[in-house]
């Protein structure tokens, strides 16, 4: 038979039919010149019914070719269509089950077996999962058809927190008979979301208090102290100091977000760090002197650089140093120590002081954000509580650690390892 190719030109099929079907056609011809009109007719007729035959065969397979699932069994289609699922489940990394109309786990996926442990085949979703709210998803979902969610949490091993979601697998008919369980960790979110309003918390508490005390102020000052110039002048003076720590306070807040948006940049000057530590020294010797403490530097004689932005390592340094000065007042003396990098470790500047210490169990938490060891000492020292969390931020940025060493009556060190 002819047919054309993409381009046009005219190609033969070498089918064997079409090959038989000539030959008759020339042995007719033949027969017809030898005037044997029978043997003519019977060859030709033998011809045209090969040559009918081979259009209806190919007709055929190219029915036969298009879906060939439709002429499987129902029941062989649906199993299948379970294999490519599991397939496609087990590659995903978030718990999953499949499950069937009977509440039966036709599959688990491997995160699911690492979160929840290994299940027999078939085995009924009650020998996984018992929570009343779980199952009460899943049979709504059998029942209707429709996606359900709930939130999960469990306890052990260690507090998680999920978001089950029940949704059918879309199937031809429109009835689902197969249904997908998942189980998305939302355990570190809610830890932010839960850090996150603790901290809006504080810093509104933290702002609360010098402004309840100006109002109260403001109150006196209009009312029963109206005509007391000496009350009125100690009252501005408590009320000049509380709107200086909401400054303090603000300053802060606003420096701690900065760097939370540029935590992931890492800085790319030079920094020496002997000039600047000398001038953290300059910076607070007044504080010192007002302390009645001695600032004592140990430092080498040549440079030591270190990849960093010069104002933000001021302020880790002004920040430690201010905090020995201030909460180890009664040691009298500061130490400060910078050590050169050698080969195996990074250039390190250590902070000693001589007070009373830290005692072990705040030391995890010192840089968390308005954590401090006694507020009031804290508050009377003017801090905000926020000093340490932007030590922290910035030495993450700078790949650097801080390292807190204390013993109760003997002083703290704290070690910025770079
Ligand atoms: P603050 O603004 O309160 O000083 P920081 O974040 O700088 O906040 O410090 C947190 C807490 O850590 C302080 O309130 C204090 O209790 C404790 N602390 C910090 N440095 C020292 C130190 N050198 N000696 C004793 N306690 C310290």
């Amino acid at each position: 038979m002819a047919l054309t190719d993409d381009d046009g030109k005219i190609r033969w099929r070498q089918s064997p039919y079409t090959l038989l079907a000539g030959l008759l056609i020339l042995v007719a011809a033949f027969a017809a010149a030898m005037h044997s009109v029978a043997v003519a007719l019977v060859l030709s007729v033998g011809a045209v019914a090969i040559l009918a035959y081979q259009p209806a065969r190919n007709a055929r397979s190219e029915t036969v070719a298009a879906p060939v699932i439709e002429a499987l069994p129902a029941a062989e289609t649906a199993r299948d269509n379970i294999g490519v699922t599991s397939a496609a489940l087990s590659a995903i990394d978030m718990p999953l089950y499949l499950i069937d109309a009977r509440e039966n786990i036709v599959f688990q996926n491997g995160a699911a077996a690492e979160a929840f442990g290994e299940i027999e085949a078939n085995a009924h979703i009650t020998t996984r999962l018992r929570s009343p709210a779980i199952l009460d998803c899943v049979r709504e979902t059998i029942a209707k058809g429709n996606v359900n969610t709930v939130e999960y949490s469990e306890r052990h091993p260690s507090t998680r927190v999920y978001l089950v979601r029940v949704a059918p697998m879309p199937s031809e008919n429109g009835k689902a008979t197969h249904f997908i369980l998942s189980f998305r960790d939302i355990s570190e979110s809610r830890v932010v979301e839960r850090m996150r309003s603790d901290f809006v918390a504080n810093a509104s508490h933290e702002l609360r208090t010098p402004l309840a005390s100006l109002q109260g102020f403001i109150e006196t000052l209009q009312g029963p102290a109206k005509n007391d110039p000496k009350a009125g002048e100690r009252f501005l003076g408590i009320m000049l100091e509380q709107v200086q720590r909401m400054n303090r306070l603000v300053d802060d807040l606003l420096s701690l977000s900065r760097l939370e948006l540029k935590a992931h940049i890492a800085p790319s000057d030079r920094v020496d760090l002997l000039p600047l530590l000398g001038h953290v020294r300059d910076a607070l010797q007044p504080l010192a002197a007002s302390l009645d403490i001695e600032i004592a530097m140990d430092l080498p004689q040549d440079p030591v650089f270190v990849a960093g932005d010069r104002d933000e390592l001021i302020q880790v340094f002004e920040n430690l140093v201010q905090n020995a000065c201030k909460y180890g007042q009664e040691g009298k003396r500061v130490e400060v120590t910078l050590t050169p990098a050698t080969k195996g470790q990074g250039a390190e500047v250590s902070i000693r002081d001589f007070g009373p210490g830290i005692a072990e169990e705040h030391i995890p938490r010192l840089t968390e954000r308005f954590y401090r060891v006694n507020v009031e000492a804290s508050r009377s020292k003017k801090g905000t509580g926020l000093g340490l969390a932007i030590v922290k931020h910035i030495l993450t940025r700078h790949r650097a650690r801080l390292i807190v060493k204390s013993e109760m009556g003997k002083g703290s060190v704290f070690t910025v390892r770079f």
